[in-house]
Formats: structure tokens, sequence, C-alpha cells
């Protein structure tokens, strides 16, 4: 009998659990047309006196309620980079002060690729910023500009070597099935994504939200999103591309806010679409392990903790295992082994 034992594929993020902050649109030159930061995070737009003064009495209160926690916190839904000032700076002093307490071990922006100058980086890294995730969306010139994002590809690349430059951890957001998406498009993104090897991927299906200006063009007839199959199968291959990198995915798809359901157009959203994924590059990456076993029936030992991902949302992938050939077992091993009886 011949056999292959491996671990699970996947990278997981380190560090501590993520407090995350929304500040819709803070800092953003303009809105980019398929987004609706306000709806795809489920909080309104305020004036940044206000997000402050709640994020302070919530990192107050948490502290006193959990002295021991320690927290990333994650400063999401704008251009951080980009806010006027005095405002990075007194989201960066606050996060000190409870960096102090022990509260807050670490500190993430998410910003654009164009708003990242080298002074500016390691003027907030001396402030205390530890990572930045630009969304990138596209390396794609024709995509970048039939979104109407501002930058160019060579643009993007620069905003990322500046992130390490800084000697700042990197974070890389894409977004397949912008306007202007051509086959091919988002793989090439995967590989220059896996090039640049930051310490987190998060992957956005592009979806039509309403107010927005795609949501006027896609009503018109010019724009139309990817099915949930395709969405699939790309994003299936481009974890694959991830887990032999060993680069950790953060998120695959936007969060169920109740907000963002009430105004989803049309798109390949999906409330499990990420264990879709990671079940379908699970199940790519078993038969590629499998090969050098050869051709016939195969025995498959799974660790127990990993059902679900094995069988796929509502065990949708049985019979692709079953047509695969492939008996399933589950065990309370860490790791998979694949006999060939
Ligand atoms: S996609 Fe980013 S830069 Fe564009 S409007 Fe939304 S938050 Fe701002």
């Amino acid at each position: 009998m011949r056999w292959r034992r491996f671990p699970h594929p996947e990278t997981k993020p380190r560090g501590p659990q993520t407090w995350p902050v929304f500040l819709p649109f803070a800092g953003c030159p303009h809105r980019c047309v398929f987004c609706g930061q306000d709806r795809q995070t489920g909080q309104g737009v305020r004036p940044l006196e206000q997000m402050h003064a709640a994020l302070q009495r919530d990192l107050e209160q948490e502290e006193q309620r959990r002295p021991r926690r320690s927290l990333e916190l994650a400063l999401f839904g704008g251009t951080f980079t980009a806010l006027p000032a005095p405002w990075p700076e007194r989201f960066l002093e606050l996060a000190a002060r409870h960096r102090a307490t022990g509260l807050i071990r670490r500190v993430r922006c998410s910003t654009r690729p164009d708003t990242v100058a080298p002074d500016r980086l390691a003027a907030l890294r001396d402030m205390g910023l530890d990572v930045v995730e630009l969304g990138i969306q596209s390396f794609n010139d024709q995509a970048l500009l039939a979104s109407g994002r501002g930058y160019t590809a060579a643009q993007a690349l620069q905003g990322c070597r500046n992130v390490r430059e800084a000697g700042l951890d990197l974070g890389v957001q894409l977004m397949p099935g912008l306007p202007g998406d051509l086959p091919g498009i988002f793989q090439n993104d995967v590989e220059q994504t896996v090039r640049l090897a930051p310490q987190g991927v998060r992957l956005y299906p592009c979806v039509v939200i309403d107010k927005t200006p795609l949501a006027q063009t896609w009503q018109k007839g010019g724009y139309r999103p990817w099915s949930l199959t395709r969405t699939r199968q790309e994003l299936a291959l481009a974890l694959g591309a991830l887990f032999r990198a060993c680069i950790p995915i953060l998120r695959v798809g936007l969060h169920p806010e109740p907000a963002l359901l009430d105004a989803l157009l049309d798109g390949p959203w999906h409330p499990a679409l990420g264990q879709m994924v990671r079940s379908l590059a699970l199940f790519d990456h078993v038969r590629t392990m499998a090969l050098p076993l050869g051709d016939g029936p195969k025995l498959l030992r799974y660790p127990q903790r990993f059902s679900g991902e094995i069988m796929g949302h509502r065990a949708e992938l049985r019979r692709c295992w079953q047509r695969a050939g492939v008996t399933l077992r589950s065990w309370r091993g860490r790791d998979f082994i694949v006999f060939h009886p």
C-alpha cells in the first residue's frame, strides 16, 4: 500500500485578535465606483471626533472588563494615511496609551496605495502603526482605469514596496470581477501578490451595491458581475496559490452586514463563500498530493476538525469526492493521509 501524509495547506494568520474599527470614507479622495463602505460595514458616516470618542470609551471599558486581553486595533473603512491632520496622530496616540497598558499589541490600518509616501509611512510607523493593508483591488491598468481608482498598476506596486521599505507589515486586498475585467486578470493579480509576499490577503469579489456609481452602470447594462460559479472557481485557484506561498488569507467575501444585504443588487455574494472556496481549494490540494500515488481509488483520512471543509457547504463536495474515487474517513490525527490500497 502506498500513502502520503501532509498537513492542512493553509497558513493561518498569527497575532492577537483583531478589534475592527470602521471609519467609512474617512480620508478618501473620492468615492470609488463600487464602494458602499457605510453599508458594507453597517457603520454610518460620522465626524472623526465622534468616532475617536467612541473608540476611546470602548477601549477604556474593555480594559476594565477584561484587563488581560490583548488585541490588534484595525482602523478600516477609509483611507487612513490620508486622514486630515491631526486625526492619524490622534488615533495612534490613543492606541499608544492602550499599548502601554497591554490592551493593544498591534495597530493595523487600511488605505489606498497612492497615499503611502515613504515619509508619511515613516512618521506613522514611529507613532505606532504596525501593519498597512493596501486596497489594491487589481494590478491591471485597464481594470483600475475602468473602476476609476485613480492610480496605475505601477503606483500600486510602488505602494507595496513603500510599505515594506518602511519596515511595516503589508496586507493586500484584491477585488476580482471589477469593471474592465478580462479573463486572466485576477489570476495575474494573484501571481503578482504572491511575488510581493504580503503578510495577509483579503479577497472581496466585486458586487453591485445600491446608490453607487456601479449600480447606475449595472442598471444601464454596462456592467455584469461574475457569477457565483466562476467566483468560486477563480477564488479556489487563488487560494491554492496563496496556500503554496504560505500567505495567510484574512478574509474571503464581504461580511454579512444586514445593511449590505438590504443594499445588495447583484453579484457573487454568499454567506458561506469563504467555506465554499476553502473546501474547493482543499479538494484540489488533496488531489494534487495524491497524484504521485497513481490512478485508481484512494482512501483519505482527514482530521475530524476539518470535516466541514472536506464536505463543503451543505456537503456539496460529497459527490466530487465520489467521482474522484476517494473514500473519506475522519480521524483524530492532525494530518491528512491519502492511501492507495
Ligand atoms: S474603495 Fe477605499 S478609497 Fe475607494 S471610497 Fe471605498 S474606502 Fe475609499
